[in-house]
C-alpha cells in the first residue's frame, strides 16, 4: 500500500498511529543530529523526522533527498515539540522507520513555492511542475467547484447537458476559424466550432427544450490576457422563451455561483442598462460599475466661447475625479501622457479643479468664472474635485474617456476585486457597419433576432434595428451574452441578405439550419458564458491562463508540448495538401 493517509490529513488525534505517506520532497533541513523533511502532496505538507535514534542508513537516505524526489515513508505520528500554527498538520510529525525513494528528480527549473522565481514562459514549459504549486492547484480547484455548481444548478432546472461535435462547419462568431483538412474528402475542411451556436439551436428544433454544455470553443484571433485560442463556455439554450425568461434563468445561475462559491448574496435583480445608455454614460458596452465617474456632456456649455479645440469637436465630455484637485502637475501630466498613448489615441485633457482658492482650469482665458461655475454645477462638483474633460469626434472621445476613467479607477483604488457589480446590457444594435468595406456585420452573430418592434426595418434601415440580445457584464468584464434567435426561415434569409450573402452562399453554408426552420422550429434563445473568465473573476485575477490547466502563450503556442508543429510529408500527401511556407 502506497499510503494510509494524505500529507494534509494527520492531526494530534492521530498521535501514536503507524502511518504510511507518499509524496514529493518540498525541502529537507539538516540540523546537526536531526533531519527534517517536508513531504508534500495535493492535500498538504507533513513533517518527517529522523534523529539519532533512527537507523543510520535511513538517516543517510533522508539527508540525500533532493527537492521533488518522490518518496514513500512509514512511521509513527508523534506530537511535535515546536508546533507550527500556520500548518494544519503543524502539531505532529512522523518519526520514520522506513523510507523508500520511489523516484528521483532533477533540480526543478524554478522553485515550487507559492512565490516562485520562475517566469511565465518557463512555468508554462514545465506546467506539470507549476501545477504542483499551491496557487496553481487552487485555481484548478476553484474551476472544478464552479463547474460542479453550474452542472448541479442547471441540471436541477431541467437543463440537459448534450455534447455537440467538434469537427463541424464554420459558425460565424466574429473570429477566424481553425480548420481541419479532411483526408476522406480531399479539398474539403472541417471548421472547429467558434461556439456550438447552430447545434444548440437545432437541439431546440429537436425538442430538447433546455440545453447546456460546458464546452471548448475555438477562435483564431489575436490573444490577450483574457483570450485563448481554445477556451471554455457554459453554453445554454432554451425553447419557448422570451428575453425575460432567459435573463431570469441565468441571473439565477449567476446568483447561485456568487452564493455557493463566494458566499455572496445578491437580493435584488441585477442592474440593467441599454447599450445606448452604456455608451453615453461610460463610453463602452461593458461598464465597470464598482465606481461612479459617469460621463457628463459639456458640449452646450463649453462650445461657442472661442476655444477652438472645443468648438471644432463633435463632443465635449468629462468625468469628475473626486478628491483629486490637489494632484500635482506631474500627476496630471502623467494622465495626459496616458491618454496620448497610441492605444488610447486622445489629444489631451482639459482640467478644472476646485481647491481652497476656488475653481481653476487650464482654459481660464476662454471662460468666465460664471461659466466655469456652470460646468461645476453640471458635475455636482465639490471642493477638492478635479474634472477631466476631453473633446473630439464623439465615438473616439468616449472610447478614450472610458480608458481614462478605468485608469483613474485603478489609480484611486476603486476597482476592488472583492466587490462585484453585475449588470445586464441590453438592446444592442443588431448590425454594425465595417468602416472600410461598408458592409454590415452582425454585432452578436447572424442568428440573433431583431427586437420584435424593429423586425420590419431589417432590410430597409438595418442600422436602426436593435437586437434582442443581452450581455452579462461583471466589473467591466463581459462574462457572457446571448440573444433571442431568429426561428423563421424567411427572416433568417433576410438577415443573410443584409450581411451580403448571396442566396446560394447562404444555402451552401447554412442550408441545414434554414431547412430545419421549416420543420417546426420553436421560438428559442440562449446565452453563453466565458467559463475561464468567470473563474478568473472569482479567483480575483485577470489572466485566464492561471485558471487553465495547460494554456497557450500569446503567440498561440503550447510551449510545453511545442505545438503547433510540422507534420510529415506523408501525412500531408495523404491529406492532399501542399504547404507554401514551411516552418524551419
Ligand atoms: N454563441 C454565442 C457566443 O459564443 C452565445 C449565444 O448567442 O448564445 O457568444
Amino acid at each position: 500500500m502506497y499510503r494510509t493517509h494524505t500529507c494534509g490529513e494527520l492531526r494530534l488525534s492521530n498521535a501514536g498511529q503507524t502511518v504510511t505517506l507518499a509524496g514529493w520532497v518540498q525541502r529537507t533541513r539538516d540540523l546537526g543530529g536531526m533531519t527534517f523533511v517536508d513531504l508534500r502532496d495535493r492535500y498538504g505538507i507533513t513533517q518527517l523526522t529522523f534523529n539519532a535514534d533512527s537507523d543510520a542508513t535511513l538517516r543517510e537516505t533522508a539527508r540525500s533527498l533532493g527537492r521533488e524526489f518522490v518518496v514513500h515513508v512509514t512511521g509513527i505520528v508523534t506530537e511535535r515539540q515546536s508546533k507550527n500554527a500556520n500548518m494544519p498538520t503543524g502539531e505532529v510529525e512522523i518519526f520514520c522507520s522506513e523510507l523508500k525513494v520511489l523516484n528521483g528528480a532533477k533540480t526543478p527549473p524554478f522553485t515550487i513555492e507559492d512565490e516562485t522565481d520562475g517566469g511565465d514562459e518557463l512555468r508554462m514549459k514545465y506546467r506539470y511542475l507549476d501545477l504542483r504549486r499551491n496557487p496553481a492547484r487552487k485555481s484548478l480547484e476553484l474551476r472544478h467547484r464552479m463547474a460542479m455548481e453550474v452542472r448541479n444548478y442547471l441540471s436541477a432546472q431541467n437543463f440537459l447537458e448534450v455534447e455537440t461535435p467538434v469537427l463541424i462547419k464554420s459558425t460565424p462568431e466574429g473570429a477566424r476559424d481553425f480548420v481541419v483538412p479532411s483526408r476522406m474528402n480531399q479539398g474539403e475542411f472541417y471548421a472547429l466550432p467558434q461556439s456550438p451556436q447552430t447545434f444548440k439551436q437545432l437541439l431546440m428544433v429537436a425538442g430538447i427544450d433546455r440545453y447546456f454544455q460546458i464546452v471548448k470553443c475555438f477562435r483564431d484571433e489575436d490573444l490577450r490576457a483574457d483570450r485563448q485560442p481554445e477556451f471554455t463556455q457554459i453554453d445554454c439554450e432554451m425553447a419557448f422563451v422570451e428575453r425575460e425568461d432567459i435573463l431570469r434563468a441565468f441571473e439565477g445561475m449567476a446568483k447561485h455561483l456568487f452564493k455557493s462559491i463566494l458566499g455572496k448574496d445578491f437580493s435584488g435583480p441585477f442592474l440593467r442598462m441599454s447599450y445606448d445608455e452604456a455608451m453615453r454614460d461610460y463610453g463602452c458596452d461593458k461598464p465597470d460599475l464598482r465606481f461612479g465617474m459617469k460621463f457628463v456632456d459639456l458640449s452646450d456649455l463649453a462650445q461657442g466661447k472661442g476655444f477652438k479645440v472645443f468648438d471644432d469637436a463633435e463632443l465635449v465630455v468629462g468625468i469628475n475625479a473626486e478628491g483629486c484637485a490637489n494632484w500635482s502637475r506631474k500627476q496630471t501630466d502623467a494622465l495626459i501622457d496616458y491618454v496620448k498613448r497610441p492605444q488610447v489615441g486622445a489629444t489631451g485633457i482639459v482640467y478644472l479643479k476646485w481647491t481652497e482658492e476656488g475653481l481653476k482650469s487650464t482654459v481660464d482665458k476662454f471662460y468666465s468664472a460664471d461659466q466655469l461655475q456652470q460646468w461645476a454645477a453640471r458635475f455636482n462638483m465639490k471642493q477638492g474635485d478635479l474634472l477631466c474633460i476631453m473633446a473630439g469626434e464623439a465615438n473616439r472621445t468616449r472610447k478614450a474617456l472610458n480608458e481614462l476613467r478605468l485608469h483613474l479607477g485603478d489609480a484611486l483604488g476603486l476597482r476592488d476585486p472583492g466587490t462585484f457589480k453585475p449588470l445586464w446590457v441590453v438592446d444592442f444594435p443588431l448590425l454594425e457597419k465595417d468602416g472600410s468595406s461598408g458592409r454590415w456585420h452582425a454585432m452578436h452573430h447572424p442568428f440573433t433576432s431583431p427586437l420584435p418592434e424593429h423586425a420590419h426595418l431589417l432590410e430597409s434601415d438595418p442600422g436602426a434595428v436593435k437586437a434582442n440580445a443581452y450581455d452579462l457584464v461583471i466589473n467591466g468584464t463581459e462574462i457572457g451574452g446571448g440573444s433571442i434567435r431568429i426561428h423563421d426561415r424567411a427572416m433568417q434569409e433576410a438577415m443573410f441578405r443584409v450581411l451580403g450573402f448571396t442566396d446560394e452562399d447562404a444555402r451552401y453554408k447554412f442550408g441545414f439550419l434554414l431547412d430545419a426552420f421549416e420543420y417546426g422550429a420553436p421560438p428559442h434563445g440562449g446565452a453563453a458564458f466565458g467559463f475561464d473568465r468567470w473563474v478568473s473573476l472569482f479567483g480575483g485575477r485577470t489572466d485566464i491562463r492561471d485558471f487553465i490547466a495547460f494554456p497557450k502563450n500569446n503567440a498561440g503556442r503550447d510551449v510545453m508540448i511545442d505545438a503547433p508543429s510540422r507534420i510529415d510529408e506523408d501525412q500531408l500527401k495523404e491529406l492532399g495538401i501542399g504547404v507554401m511556407h514551411r516552418a524551419p
